[in-house]
């Protein structure tokens, strides 16, 4: 799975408001606390009884009811030990009827049924070369289970009807699945443990005006005569019960071929013309994982579908990886999305080798899926767009890792103890894992990487795995032990913290690298580094690693080095303190190869601007070929110093008109706003009509502090296509102005938005209703604020609208303090109106 919606809405939150963070104290996962008593149960895997070989199933739905019609057919045998019962995972159902089917018959069994497991006595003692089928008649009961959700999968019924009664003119109608962790089982019988692996085939009757999806080939299509159609989709490799899906609504398919095999997009309608800008890169990173990996994708075609009201990211149920709306974006939105929806896509993708072809064997050792999606999106950005563009990414990742250890507590990459199965799916076992992946790649090498993956592959292909598989992997490839990096890294927890200082030797001329490791936790990691000694115009490179507390290094010189940098790969996961001097930096920003030496050195420079030598790297970091390094020079840049501005602004101009990459179009454009400066007022009134939504919205907010009549009048002509930043701009244009009119807009495209889009469009909404004195439309505003917080029913969101919300009740009562008599009472009016609405959503 991809992206808790945590993680999803970090990057919608971070676009609507700078410096937000997604693991802040309020919406961590709790520190493990040591009393807990689910905390000393060892989770141990499950025990194999019998193992699945084939499942089919026949289902029909009653959107009235939320109900699914299911016969299940289970093949299955013994694991090893000869056994005459079967336990299956049945959650919620109710069970009409348990036969073992037996010369084409139905023979009854005895079972008891407690709602969450099915206890089958079976007709005799099978041994394990004895296969046999059950057959189950059933109703599913979706919305009846008392669900418990987490951060992942804010529930967990399994089977979701969207808008089954077609109440909300704004929704489609939908019915999908979610299987992950283990609620496939409230749709059908089965035994719902990743270890199990099976083939299936789904049979699903349903209206004939909709489209299905399913894992594996569509095989067969009947019309029957009561105006209903059955589709068959049948996957004859093996994967895990979890991995099932089933979708239906009213999509259109836009279709692809790669290697022979079908790649599919299924969207809303109004998103078709946009499948391929969304989705088209994918039979390229179908090629590109095959080739790396030498291991070719697997399964028979590739579907990726959209729906609404999805519970987390994305899914990579296999061969049909469900996506929640957040992906759907019109080509012009996709120019501000960098590149978080194609991450998504490529980690969902290549779970399809890491998690639905070898998988986990158990949550606690989830890293195997979870740690190598994530990596992958590493691989793909780096493949795609380059270096820089990927240590960007794992650079974020990195921080979000360290910030949920601090607020949430360090935890082992495998671990045997957790509270509940979904705390699985942290900071830990997808951040912390992909960085722990990028330095095992560092260690042995890339063609050593490579080939361990493709090993492991192999050996492992439609089994479940657990990390020693991995590391054994590795060791058949490399020969070389790596308990070591193992134990260190996936059965222990923690991350170095490094002081690094230099003794120079004028004398000897040598330099002395000295590194303390001054992590509290006391653990000392063993640490193989390169330290490139930058010196007389050559760089020399020394491997070397840190075993001890304090490890020191000395390397000769002729001449006195300029620059030596330690961990030169930039591959560590560590706090590490090196404090080098200006000029350093200054050498360091030209001559040091990755984005994060540039992005270090950069960060040193903005900080001393006044100095000409770092100035210059602050102007020359304006046109440095990364633009995440541009983007952070353009921010930093200090125009109250002249010497900046008069070398900054004709850069900054330029970059405005026709930077290639539209954030740093933007974030020029939001410099240039900054100067209030009236010669700028024609170059943002052309920019407005910026195909990138933040560019367009930072021009009109630079208008807008120029003349705000003129860019009233432009919102107004732009209102209606316009979206995230640029809508967020007009927001604010309108607030200013504070015409009651206004709010209709924001009152009906709130209303049309769906799923997270929604949360965007509230912040805008808010806004709005903060400056506009009528109670009637600020009641109904927040009343609708109210409802779309609770349906949402996550505490994230909730946190966000309360902060979101008190300053406004607080604005109101401000107002309220100052104004005139008639005007008082309905000011209170609103601010008793939304601090009771504080209060309720705090409860
Ligand atoms: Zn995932």
């Amino acid at each position: 799975m991809s992206k808790c919606l945590k993680q999803a809405l970090k990057g919608l939150l971070v676009v609507c408001l700078t410096g937000s963070m997604c693991y802040s104290p309020a919406y961590a996962q709790q520190p493990d606390n040591a009393n807990d008593p689910l905390l000393k149960i060892y989770r141990a895997t499950a025990t194999r009884v019998n193992d699945l070989s084939h499942t089919k199933l026949d289902v029909r739905f009653d959107y009235a009811k939320r109900y699914l019609y299911g016969k299940a057919w289970l093949t299955l045998k013994p694991h090893f030990y000869a056994t005459d019962s079967l336990t299956l995972d049945a959650k919620g159902m109710d069970i009409k009827t348990v036969a073992l089917v037996k010369g084409g018959k139905n023979v009854a069994l005895k079972y008891t049924y407690d709602s969450t497991q099915l206890h089958i006595q079976l007709d005799k003692v099978y041994s394990r070369t004895e296969s046999y089928t059950v057959y189950i008649d059933y109703v599913a009961r979706p919305e009846e289970i008392a669900a418990t959700g987490s951060a992942a999968i804010t529930d967990a019924k399994g089977l979701y009807f969207i808008n089954p009664d077609g109440t909300d003119k704004n929704k489609p109608i939908q019915i999908w699945t979610q299987g992950e962790t283990e609620s496939n089982s409230v749709w059908f019988p089965t035994i719902d443990k990743t270890a199990q692996k099976c083939t299936e085939e789904i049979s699903m009757t349903v209206d004939k005006k909709y489209v299905t999806l399913s894992n594996g080939k569509l095989v067969n299509q009947k019309n029957n005569p009561d105006g209903t159609r059955t589709d068959t989709w049948k996957m004859d490799l093996p994967h895990s019960p979890y991995l099932f899906m089933m979708a239906v609504g009213d999509f259109a398919i836009v279709k692809e071929q790669w290697r022979g095999r079908e790649v599919s997009y299924y969207v809303e309608k109004a998103y078709e013309p946009y499948a391929k800008a969304i989705f088209g890169n994918t039979p390229e990173m179908l090629t590109f994982y095959s080739d790396i990996l030498g291991y070719e994708y697997a399964w028979p075609k590739y579907s990726q579908i959209v729906v609404r009201d999805y519970v987390s990211g994305a899914m990579e149920n296999t061969t049909a990886t469900l996506h929640g709306d957040f992906v759907q974006k019109t080509d012009r939105e996709l120019l501000d999305n960098n590149n978080y929806n194609e991450s998504v896509i490529a980690h969902e993708l290549f779970h399809h080798w890491f998690g639905d072809l070898v998988t986990a064997e158990s949550w606690s050792n989830l890293t195997l899926n979870e740690s190598f999606a994530d990596y992958s999106e590493y691989l793909w950005l780096e493949h795609k767009y380059g270096k820089d563009e990927a240590d960007a990414h794992s650079l974020e990742a990195g921080e979000s890792y360290k910030q949920f250890a601090q607020y949430a507590g360090d935890r082992d990459l495998v671990r045997f103890h957790y509270h509940d199965k979904e705390d699985m799916f942290d900071a830990i076992s997808y951040q912390k894992g992909g960085r722990i992946l990028h330095m095992l790649r560092n260690v042995v090498g890339d063609s050593a990487f490579f080939k361990s993956l493709n090993l492991y592959l192999k050996t492992n292909a439609f089994k479940p795995a657990e990390a020693h598989q991995l590391r054994l992997a590795f060791e058949e490839v490399t020969g070389e032990d790596l308990n070591w990096f193992f134990n260190q890294w996936y059965f222990g927890d923690g991350f170095p913290k490094l002081d690094v200082s230099y003794n120079y030797n004028d004398a000897a001329k040598t330099v002395t690298v000295n590194i303390n490791q001054t992590q509290e936790s006391g653990k000392i990691f063993q640490l193989p580094i390169a330290i490139d000694v930058y010196a007389g115009g050559k760089k020399v490179r020394h491997l070397v690693t840190i075993t001890d507390k304090t490890s020191s290094f000395t390397f000769p010189y002729t001449s006195k080095p300029d620059l030596v940098n330690v961990d030169a790969d930039k591959v560590l996961l560590a706090d590490i303190n090196d404090q080098r001097d200006l000029n350093t930096y200054i050498f360091q920003f030209s001559n040091a190869p990755t984005y994060l030496d540039r992005r270090e050195a950069l960060e040193a420079c903005l900080k001393e601007q006044a100095n000409p030598a770092a100035r210059k790297v602050v102007i020359a970091a304006l046109k440095d070929k990364f633009y995440g390094i541009r983007s952070l020079a353009i921010k930093g840049l200090s125009l109250s110093n002249d010497d900046v501005k008069s070398a900054a602004l004709p850069i900054l101009q330029q970059l405005a008109k026709d930077d290639k990459n539209a954030l740093v179009r933007a974030a020029a454009l939001k410099q240039l706003g900054s100067l209030k400066d009236a010669q700028y007022s024609s170059l943002f009134e052309a920019a407005t009509k910026d195909q990138s939504y933040a560019a367009a919205g930072a021009a009109l907010t630079g208008l807008a502090s120029l003349d705000v009549d003129k860019a009233y009048n432009l919102a107004k002509q732009m209102e209606a296509s316009s979206r995230g930043a640029l809508r967020n701009a007009i927001a604010s244009v309108y607030a200013r102005k504070g015409n009651e009119d206004d709010v209709a807009f924001f009152a009906k495209t709130f209303d049309e938005a769906s799923g997270q889009e929604k949360v965007e469009d509230a912040i805008q909404y808010i806004t709005i209703l903060a400056n506009v004195d009528n109670a009637d439309i600020v009641i109904k505003g927040i009343g609708q604020i109210k409802d779309m917080t609770k349906a949402f029913n996550n505490k994230m969101v909730t946190n966000y609208m309360v902060n979101m919300l008190q300053p406004v009740a607080k604005r109101k009562l401000d107002k309220a303090t100052i104004a005139p008599a008639d005007k008082k009472a309905d000011l209170m009016k609103q601010y008793d109106y939304i601090k009771k609405v504080i209060t309720e959503l705090k409860d």
